[in-house]
This record gives C-alpha cells, sequence and structure tokens, in this order.
C-alpha cells in the first residue's frame, strides 16, 4: 500500500501546471539585524517605526526574490545589501569603529545545497561585504580571502574599491568615543584589552545582519555581514566570516546565521553545533536553537542571537538579549517584524 502513494503522486504532479506545483513547496525568508541591549525606552517612536519599516523591506525584497522562483542565494544577499546600505545596522553602511577609528568588515555566506561556502575577513573597501563573499564562494576556488588579499581578488573582479570613510556615521563615532572614555576610564587601554572588551555595556558588542532563506527548488541559504565590535583591536576577526561559527548552511539539517559576541560564537561554534543537534540528536530547529543560546552559551556570558531555517520552512529566533531586530516572511506567513523580547 505505502508503495503506491509515491507513484500516484508523482503521475498527479506530472500533470499538474508548474505553478500548482511551485504553490506546494515552501518559501520562506528570516533576517536579523543584531542583538542586545534594545529596550523599548531607549527609542523615539519614529526611530521605532523606521526601524521595522527597513527591516519589512529588507525581508520582503528577499522574499520577492523567492517568490518568483529566484535561489535562496539570491534572496539572502538582495536582503543583507538592503541592511548593510542602511546605517541602522552594523554593516556596510552602519559599521563601527575599531580602536584605532577605521572600519574593518566581516561577512560569509554558505549554501546549504552543496556546503559551498565564501567568506571575507576584515575587508576596509568593500561597500556589500556580502556580495564579495559570495564571489569568493562562487568565483574562487577558496573559502576564505582575507584583508589585503580579498580586495585585491575583489579587483580582479570588477569590484569597486571605495574610501574608508564611507562607512563613517555619526552615530557610531559617537558610541566608539563613548567606549574609549570607558576603557582609559577603567584602565584598560593598552593592558588587557579582553578585559577591556568585557566591561563594555553589550550594546557595544552587537549588530551584525544576517538572513537564512528556503527556495522554492528545497535549497537553504545562510549569510551574514558585520562590522565587527565597537573598538575592536584593529584586524581583529568575529565569527560572522567563520563557518561553522557565524554562518552554516546544509540541507540535510538547518541554515544558521548569528549575531552577538562573536568570541563565545567562534568558540562554541555555534552555528554548526544547531546544525548538528538537528541532524544527529533528531531536535528540532527550535529545540536545537534554543538549548545552544540559552543553554550553552548563556551560562558562559556568550550574549545574542541566531536565525535559523530548515528546507520545511520552519524557523525560528532564538536570542539571550533583551532584544533583537528580526523579521520573517513565508508562502504560510505574512511578513513578522520584531524588535523587543515581547514582539
Ligand atoms: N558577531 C559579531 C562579531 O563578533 C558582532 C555582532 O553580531 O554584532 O563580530
Amino acid at each position: 500500500m505505502n508503495k503506491v502513494f509515491p507513484i500516484i503522486t508523482s503521475l498527479l504532479f506530472a500533470s499538474l501546471p508548474s505553478a500548482v506545483i511551485a504553490a506546494e513547496s515552501p518559501i520562506a525568508i528570516a533576517i536579523h539585524g543584531g542583538a542586545g541591549t534594545i529596550q523599548k525606552s531607549r527609542f523615539t517612536p519614529e526611530k521605532e517605526k523606521a526601524y521595522r519599516a527597513k527591516l519589512k523591506e529588507a525581508v520582503e525584497a528577499g522574499y520577492s526574490v523567492l517568490e518568483k522562483g529566484g535561489s535562496s542565494i539570491d534572496a539572502v544577499t538582495t536582503s543583507i545589501n538592503i541592511l548593510e546600505n542602511s546605517p541602522f545596522f552594523n554593516a556596510g553602511k552602519g559599521a563601527v569603529y575599531t580602536h584605532n577609528e577605521i572600519h574593518e568588515m566581516d561577512s560569509s555566506i554558505m549554501y546549504g545545497k552543496n556546503r559551498q561556502a565564501g567568506a571575507v575577513a576584515g575587508v576596509k573597501h568593500i561597500k556589500n561585504p556580502i556580495n564579495l563573499a559570495r564571489l569568493v564562494m562562487e568565483e574562487s576556488i577558496h573559502v576564505m580571502l582575507s584583508g589585503e588579499g580579498a580586495e585585491k581578488f575583489a579587483k580582479n573582479k570588477g569590484v569597486e574599491l571605495v574610501d574608508n570613510k564611507i562607512f563613517n556615521t555619526e552615530h557610531r563615532y559617537k558610541s566608539l568615543l563613548k567606549v574609549k572614555a570607558k576603557m582609559k576610564k577603567a584602565k584598560l587601554e593598552n593592558k588587557d584589552h579582553q578585559a577591556a572588551h568585557n566591561s563594555l555595556d553589550v550594546e557595544y558588542k552587537v549588530g551584525t545582519v544576517g538572513a537564512v532563506a528556503l527556495d522554492i527548488h528545497g535549497d537553504i541559504t545562510s549569510g551574514t555581514s558585520t562590522g565587527g565590535m565597537t573598538a575592536k583591536r584593529f584586524g581583529r576577526i568575529g565569527d560572522a566570516p567563520i563557518i561553522g561559527a557565524g554562518t552554516f548552511a546544509d540541507n540535510n539539517s538547518c541554515a544558521v546565521s548569528a549575531t552577538g559576541h562573536g568570541e563565545y560564537f567562534i568558540r562554541y561554534n555555534v552555528a554548526a553545533d544547531i546544525c548538528a543537534r538537528v541532524q544527529y540528536q533528531g531536535k528540532t530547529i527550535e529545540q536545537a536553537g534554543n538549548e545552544v543560546i540559552h543553554n550553552v552559551l548563556m551560562p558562559v556570558g556568550g550574549t545574542g542571537g541566531v536565525i535559523i531555517i530548515d528546507t520545511k520552512g520552519n524557523m525560528s529566533l532564538p536570542f539571550n538579549t533583551k532584544g533583537m531586530y528580526r523579521a520573517t516572511k513565508s508562502n504560510t506567513t505574512a511578513t513578522y517584524v520584531g524588535i523587543f523580547k515581547d514582539d
């Protein structure tokens, strides 16, 4: 009896127009714009409205790629480009400052169909680092390129190199000055950088952007892009460009993009750990995400969150901070936008 069903199903599908088959396949996308001390009291109604509108724009742009039959890779880069081009988020235009007052960005992308991946670390002159990470994945034999080598590769591929000053924003500079003053007061400057960082409020350590998507072909992709952490030492690389830490995707389990205190996400191999729990322990993405974010990271002081998607279109967005900028849309659910814990 059991054997009959697949045959009947395939006969049915064979006689259906492609649009109907398409409607049977789930499509979905989730995005984040960073996690941290994001409290309602710190927002004016106008500011909150503007953030929500940008998240909605980004998730819907990615979704519309999927709706037209586009790949999850295109959907992820489309959404991330919108967030990178906005000064609100810590990636691209809104990237934070390093301690020596420049911007160094990290990004990566991974395709769940074949576990292809690309990443760039410590780039200073790339307007949209996620696009360069994608180029590394699609047009190089390597997975990760850093600094000068990544930018030389970009130039060879016809990507425009931009002045680092285009990433300057007043609000990020003010944050840097605040952090430096705090470090000086604590006499931590030039001493123990790790201790200095530990003394900072979590809001200075987080704010990355990312997206995960499932396309009509059943393939998932994850991408992440960041300016890193305010006042980071130059040359510091976070979790965002590290496959397995800040980004991971495999059709056999799930796709994850992370945001949070990168050092912890690297040490606890967060994105890959979540997918391993799904694949080898049969956990749902919700169970696996909650376990890692709340039971593994929280007790050791690792703050942040992740967005997760699987090939059925299930999505989960756990975080252990006060808030996380986030949004989702699928063929069965309307656009959802959240900022605070109780959204
Ligand atoms: N994870 C990023 C980093 O450590 C920061 C963030 O998510 O805001 O570079």
